[in-house]
């Protein structure tokens, strides 16, 4: 995962992690990893040109247009306009923009627009809806791009690679909710991934990118022009209906610092690092970078290519257990062990507990920990482990009166597992991380 770092992008952001924060510098193990990789951009930068359309093929598109009957929306999940490829992830990096979802897009716009005023019913007019389309779907693309960027900050900081697919996958998942409220920003947006897409809508759908694109249209236009777009955004779910909570440059500052801390507590485990607000965010970031990186799928062949990709993304994503999978998994082997099972009312996770699962990715290990974990819940047959003890060498206890347990969840194996866990009383068992072996932990009291 690490070998397709782009060493260009590694370079630019070191500059400017040194003008924010001139104390810092990066570690060596950081700097050999990103350095020593390809500089994949030479290969692959390919020079799209985005004035994408002909008078010729604008006229084709507005004649299908007028045939066809209006959408009622258009559903981003289930057949996106554009994709992401994070260069964490993907060698051939960058945004992938559907051609003919975006004339469908643009179609929808245009007609909206007619309706308004502010657009006629011509070849040239629907010209002026695709480039308003094209630039908020690249500018939304775009802001996914700074996050990634966001994240390769924190690996300069700390030293290590973060962003792997399935730590890329837990970011999904991860609470904002009250950190979102506690900052005063509207609280409808659960999860990060959620908050994401609602900045991104907010990126897509910025005044001052829309009059480069548009320059035709007054000031007035315009306006109606982002309403429109809001309004277009409103119906979909996901995050991306809540773009228009973010247009507000204070909202959005704060927000996105609420985004870059809980990806950093989702990184590093909980406390965060205590990093200064400045590092996290995407101020200065290249972008121009991602600009050469922009292609469009007209024949299907990159969307091919692209949807493999996401395929093989999603099959990475198998492996990502969530609580709800792993009772079941625990709730099975215990059945075919014929044990009876309260698995819902016995179990609780604590905080750090999935991200050290999913750290395992042998799956000859994991099967060890839900027989272990079922094993203790059920008392049958007896696990073996020991409890630890604290000061005074007494067994540690927290609040509840549940004793700390060190869990043998393989032995005589090299980097045998142990599973960490508060157990007796209610709930039976509070699961709080697998280790291997020599690891210490801190019980959380
Ligand atoms: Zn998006």
């Amino acid at each position: 995962m690490e070998g397709i770092m782009p060493k260009i992008s590694t370079e630019i952001l070191f500059q400017d992690l040194k003008q924010i924060a001139p104390e810092f510098a990066p570690g060596q193990k950081i700097q050999a990893l990103h350095e020593g990789l390809p500089d994949i951009d030479s290969q692959l930068s390919v020079g799209i040109d985005i004035e994408l359309l002909n008078s010729e093929d604008l006229g084709a598109i507005a004649e299908e247009v007028r045939n066809t009957e209006a959408p009622t929306s258009i559903n981003r999940h289930q057949s996106p306009i554009a994709w992401y490829l994070p260069y964490h992830l993907n060698r051939d990096w960058g945004i992938v923009i559907s051609s003919s979802r975006l004339q469908e897009y643009a179609g929808q716009l245009w007609r909206r627009l007619i309706e308004c005023g502010v657009l006629q019913d011509s070849d040239e007019h629907l010209g002026i809806a695709l480039r308003l389309t094209q630039t908020s779907v690249i500018e939304h693309e775009i802001f996914h791009h700074k996050v990634e960027n966001i994240v390769s900050r924190q690996e300069l900081l700390a030293n290590r690679i973060l962003y792997k697919g399935d730590t890329a996958l837990m970011f999904e998942k991860v609470e904002v909710q009250q950190a979102m409220l506690d900052s005063g920003c509207p609280g409808p947006i659960k999860y990060a991934k959620e908050l994401e897409e609602a900045l991104a809508n907010a990126a897509g759908v910025n005044l001052s990118q829309l009059k480069r694109a548009a320059p035709e249209l007054s000031e007035g236009e315009l306006k109606t022009v982002v309403a429109v777009l809001h309004e277009m955004d409103s119906g979909l779910t996901g995050g991306y209906q809540h773009g228009s909570l973010f247009v507000g440059r204070r909202e959005s500052v704060i927000a996105l610092n609420v985004l870059a801390e809980s990806y950093i507590r989702a990184s590093f485990g909980s406390p965060s690092l205590g990093l200064r607000r400045d590092y996290l965010r995407p101020v200065g970031l290249p972008i121009e970078g991602i600009r050469k990186r922009i292609r469009f799928s007209a024949d299907g062949s990159i969307l091919g290519r692209t949807l493999g990709q996401l395929n093989k993304f999603a099959g990475q994503s198998a492996g990502v257990l969530t609580e709800e999978i792993i009772r079941q998994l625990i709730t099975r082997v215990a059945e075919e062990n014929r044990w009876s099972v309260q698995v819902d009312s016995e179990l609780e996770f604590g905080k750090n507990f999935l991200y050290s699962v999913n750290k395992v990715r042998n799956k000859g290990k994991r099967s060890a920990i839900w027989r272990c974990v079922a094993k203790v819940l059920y008392n049958f047959p007896v696990a073996r482990g020991h409890t630890v003890t604290g000061p005074k060498d007494r067994v540690l206890k927290n609040a509840r009166g549940q004793s700390a347990w060190r869990l043998y969840v393989q032995e005589q194996t090299p980097q045998a597992l142990r599973l960490h866990a508060w157990h007796g009383g209610t709930p039976n068992l509070v699961l709080l991380n697998v280790a291997n072996h020599d690891r210490t932990i801190d019980f959380e009291l």
